[in-house]
């Protein structure tokens, strides 16, 4: 079966903007309102010689009722569940933030592989930026920019190393 990759983390950090670069077409809207993608999509995408099913997810809110946000963050759950490894984005330039650090502790327990990806890190601010990342207890953070498509390579090695 094909890999199954799932992108997770808060609204607006890029999910819907990484998910769009990796199947190299506009499926998925991207809107600078958080939480706009309510819905989950999925296609086919690659990388390198790395063919895989990509799942875009809402975000995570911290609600456990039947708000969005509870819906958001069941829908996030199943994804992880489903898929072989997770790609759990943070905002580089916004720096880490106590939904951020949530979301960590919840996917610091999952059974599924989770390649931490610090996105909107072009340039000096963003790499910077992405070093802060290291405080979420899942490893080295992949540098990436969804916008630009830069840190592709990385995050391809990253994938196959944690697989
Ligand atoms: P989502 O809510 O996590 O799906 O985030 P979106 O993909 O909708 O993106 C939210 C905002 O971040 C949009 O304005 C995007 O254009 C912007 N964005 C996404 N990726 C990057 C990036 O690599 N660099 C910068 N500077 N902005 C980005
Ligand atoms: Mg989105």
């Amino acid at each position: 079966a094909k890999l199954r990759i799932a992108i997770v983390g808060r609204p607006n950090v890029g999910k819907s903007t990484l998910f769009n670069r990796l199947v190299g077409k506009k499926l998925a809207l991207v809107d600078d309102t958080p939480g706009v993608t309510r819905d989950r999509r999925e296609g086919d995408g690659h990388l390198g010689d790395l063919n895989f099913t990509v799942f875009d997810t809402a975000g995570f809110e911290d609600a456990v009722d039947d708000s969005i946000e509870g819906r958001m963050r069941r829908q996030t759950e199943r994804a992880i569940k489903e898929a072989d490894v997770a790609l759990f984005l943070i905002d580089a330039r916004a720096g880490i933030t106590p939904l951020d650090m949530e979301f960590a502790r919840l996917l610091r327990k999952s059974a599924t592989p989770i390649v931490l990806c610090a996105n909107k890190a072009e340039g000096r601010e963003g790499t910077m930026g992405a070093h802060g990342a290291w405080e979420l207890g899942l490893g080295e953070p992949v540098a990436l920019s969804a916008e630009h498509g830069e840190g592709m390579l990385d995050l391809f090695e990253t994938i196959i190393d944690r697989l």
